[in-house]
């Protein structure tokens, strides 16, 4: 089949984006991955870092097995480990969210930590005022969103209203104003959305939700590591996301907490355990949070669990965010392109924002029988998933893909559906 753009092939001109790409020798600081065609799943699961496994050796070795029980307390490479929850936070912070130190902790998964904060966000709103006892939130959220903020609205005796939005897009500002009113406590939503990667209006949204008289607490687990954050300049109250995406922690690392810190003396997370006490080793009597983003810590932090997400922190440091969404975007304008030219004749549909300032780092296509195709693709070595209802998602990491793999990934998409389709899409 012959594939030509304009300028010559299209694995010539993968060739040429990766030669301009000031990204492109980072990606041998990744550990290989036999085998493996092309790894379009960034979105959901973010390659290690070469420097992992000694990380995670020099850890278990010479802080683990020899600073024992001091470990907690006494200075080391990170700091005392109990230090660790707000170390890393402002890690995370500085380097991915726009946020200045000390409103950001780490700890807990995604799911855990935005129960915290919303049930902690609509308790201070409706004690501020009985009639504020609703929950904004997008019915096609990401399924623990939307199980959270029906528990809390059950457990409060609150209610849920949500807001609807198509396959292929997500929510506006005008959809929260007018969802928002005199009886909202919160509006909780993703900055990217899971399935169309919809990047929604943030400080719009912040300040529709504002407007109501509402927190706006956004979910970052699509966005963080991919797209440029600004909550302290957006007003963003809260904010949750997860570390195994785009921020490359490993498996289950552990998720991070935002509360803007003029709001930290108002709102008190519903979990008082004795890690966020002002003063745990005391073990007195009776709990008194911890001054502070600290009192969003309940139990014992996951240290071992934050290793391999710190030696992931030092490349996107040397890499720079601003750095790293300018390649997202290259990568994701350049899989529209392939989708047009390869795809869409095999009635493949994108179901992605085709606005650039719209769309966060992985673009999704939609076609029948794609369940079956995505088991071919894994079969030959091409690495996105699968989301209902029939999409495929692919979720180029920048930090550890290069247009070259994309093309050659997406050639193989190609290759299954035509010219004689194995996976008709009239199913
Ligand atoms: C990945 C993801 C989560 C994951 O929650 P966990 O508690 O880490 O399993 C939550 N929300 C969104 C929007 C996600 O994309």
């Amino acid at each position: 089949m012959t594939t030509t753009t304009r300028t010559g092939t299209w694995a010539e001109r993968a060739a040429a984006l990766d030669a301009a790409d000031p990204l492109a020798p980072l990606r041998e600081r990744f550990l290989p991955a036999p085998g493996v065609v092309a790894y379009l799943d960034g979105n959901s699961l973010g390659r290690p870092v070469a420097a992992t496994p000694a990380r995670l050796d020099e850890f278990v070795r010479d802080q683990w097995g020899s600073r024992l029980i001091r470990g907690w307390t006494e200075d080391g490479p990170d700091g005392p480990w109990m230090d660790w929850p707000q170390r890393a936070g402002d890690r995370i912070a500085a380097a991915a969210l726009g946020a200045a130190p000390g409103q950001t902790v780490l700890g807990d998964s995604t799911t855990v930590l935005l129960y915290k904060l919303a049930r902690a966000a609509v308790d201070a709103a409706t004690a501020a005022d009985p009639a504020r006892t609703v929950i904004v939130a997008c019915a096609d959220d990401f399924p623990t969103d939307r199980y959270v903020v029906e528990g809390i609205a059950a457990e409060r005796g609150g209610r849920v209203r949500w807001i609807e939005t198509g396959l292929d897009d997500g929510v506006t500002p005008d959809q929260v104003a007018d969802a928002a009113g005199p009886d909202t406590a919160l509006v909780l939503l993703s900055h990217v959305s899971y399935r169309s990667g919809w990047l929604a209006d943030a400080p719009a949204i912040a300040a529709a939700a504002h407007g109501a008289g509402a927190y706006v607490l956004l979910d970052l687990c699509h966005s963080v590591g991919s797209v440029e954050l600004a909550l302290d300049a957006w007003g963003v109250d809260l904010a949750v996301g997860c570390t195994y995406k785009f921020l490359n922690g490993g498996p289950g690392s552990p998720a991070f907490a935002y509360i803007r810190r003029d709001l930290h003396g108002d709102l008190q997370q519903p979990i008082h355990g004795w890690m966020g006490r002002h003063d745990p080793f005391t073990m007195g009597p009776g709990y008194v949070p911890a001054a502070g983003i600290r009192q969003v810590v309940s139990g014992t932090p996951p240290i071992l669990a934050a290793v391999p997400l710190l030696a992931a922190l030092d490349l996107l440091d040397e890499a720079g965010i601003v750095a790293v969404r300018a390649k997202s975007v290259a990568l994701t304008e350049f899989t529209l392109e392939l989708v047009d030219a390869w795809l869409a004749p095999y009635g493949v549909e994108l179901i992605s924002p085709r606005q650039a300032q719209q769309r966060g780092g992985h673009v999704t296509i939609h076609r029948a029988s794609f369940r079956e195709v995505v088991d071919a693709l894994w079969e030959r070595g091409v690495l996105p998933d699968y989301r209902e209802p029939d999409a495929i998602r692919i979720g180029p990491a920048p930090l550890s893909t290069s247009f070259t793999e994309l093309h050659d990934g997406l050639a193989v998409l190609r290759e299954l559906l035509g010219p004689t389709p194995r996976w008709p899409a009239d199913r």
